[in-house]
């Protein structure tokens, strides 16, 4: 049995009554639950706030301290945690009494005294619940990750990072300092195609997108631009050291041949960077544009290069620091 079956085979049982909270417990543990006892409501919220909490929960309407109905609604409050299936038990049998405990976050209600038999079905349901719930949650955070990420390389894809990018604009906007971003494109990638054939390829495409991760920190994003052009946002940081970053990245590709199915393969890439400064920021357009001029003046300059791009509209005293910076071939 796995870990997460086992959970959902601990329960919470709430009664302040000794006799029938025993009778709970006993009629429980013959069903193969693994029980935790609580003698009045605090005691159940306590024991349903720990990490790796119970799942299912069994809980007396009517109890000293906080009643059934209000750990239902504290329950209900706690965001970003695993879903916790309750039953709520009460001698009171009105329909309005049903519907007020529904309203308050229970899943189900039994009146008491209850049938044994029942009470077993009805948390076989819960258990049932729990599990399609922790599928869908499973499915949905697949389904984003496929939504967000380029399934050739793994890293964000275009959508995520420019998203990253929008981010970083606003976070400045509110006063953080600097930050940069990097486009970078494989040089004569054509070539690699034509010569060894689009798998090849893509295996250099992942071994570059490798690298680019490699070579951030943990809180830069590295995204699929598109085909065989890279993203990186450089959150907090100042021209010099995007330049520097830049610089380590082109190194690195250039250093050592890439291993294909088809032998061994050398590449270069061309870099051209943007930084967005307090004094001076651009917005996201302004940006990729400065920085795809930029590019284009890497290429032009011969390739296997990084330039600094100026921003023609309102350059920045960070960019006219280190601007025009030109890097040389290996
Ligand atoms: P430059 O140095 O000027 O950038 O030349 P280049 O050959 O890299 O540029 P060009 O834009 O002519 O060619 C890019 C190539 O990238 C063409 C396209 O077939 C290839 N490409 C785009 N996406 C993929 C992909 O997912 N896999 C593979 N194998 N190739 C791709
Ligand atoms: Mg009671
Ligand atoms: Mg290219
Ligand atoms: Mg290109």
């Amino acid at each position: 049995m796995n870990e997460e079956k086992d959970l959902k085979k601990q329960i919470v049982i709430a009664e302040d009554d000794p006799v029938s909270r025993r009778l709970l417990e006993v009629l429980l543990t013959r069903a193969g639950y693994q029980v935790s006892v609580a003698a009045n409501g605090t005691e159940a919220l306590e024991l349903l706030d720990q990490v790796d909490a119970p799942r299912l929960a069994v809980l007396d309407w009517m109890m000293p301290g906080l009643e059934g109905l209000q750990v239902c609604r504290k329950i209900r409050e706690r965001k970003d945690r695993p879903y916790t299936y309750i039953l709520l038990l009460s001698a009171r049998v009105q329909k309005e009494d049903l519907l007020l405990g529904l309203e308050s976050g229970a899943d189900d209600y039994l009146t008491k005294p209850f049938d044994a038999q029942e009470l077993r079905a009805r948390l076989h349901v819960g258990q049932r619940i729990l599990q399609l719930q922790d599928r869908l949650m499973e499915k949905g955070a697949e389904l984003l990750f496929r939504a967000t990420h380029d399934s050739l390389t793994g890293i964000s894809n275009r959508g995520m990072v420019l998203d990253t990018l929008r981010r970083e604009h606003s976070r400045q906007v509110r006063g953080a300092g600097s930050f940069g971003i990097i486009l970078l494109d494989i040089d004569h990638f054509k070539n690699v195609n034509d010569t060894y054939g689009h798998q090849c390829g893509d295996a250099v495409l992942q071994e570059v997108a490798r690298i680019m991760t490699a070579s951030v920190r943990a809180y830069d994003t590295v995204g699929r631009y598109g085909g065989e052009e890279f993203l990186i946002v450089v959150p907090s940081t100042d021209a010099a050291s995007v330049f520097g970053l830049s610089e380590r990245i082109r190194h690195t590709i250039a250093a050592k041949p890439i291993a294909t199915g088809s032998g061994e393969i050398s590449i270069t890439v061309s870099l051209g960077l943007a930084v967005s400064s307090g004094t001076a920021p651009l917005d996201p357009e302004a940006m990729l544009g400065t920085a795809d001029e930029a590019l284009y003046r890497a290429k032009e300059g011969g390739r296997n290069r990084s330039e600094m791009g100026v921003c023609e509209v309102a350059p920045s005293p960070a960019i006219a620091e280190v601007a025009p910076v030109k890097a040389g071939s290996e």
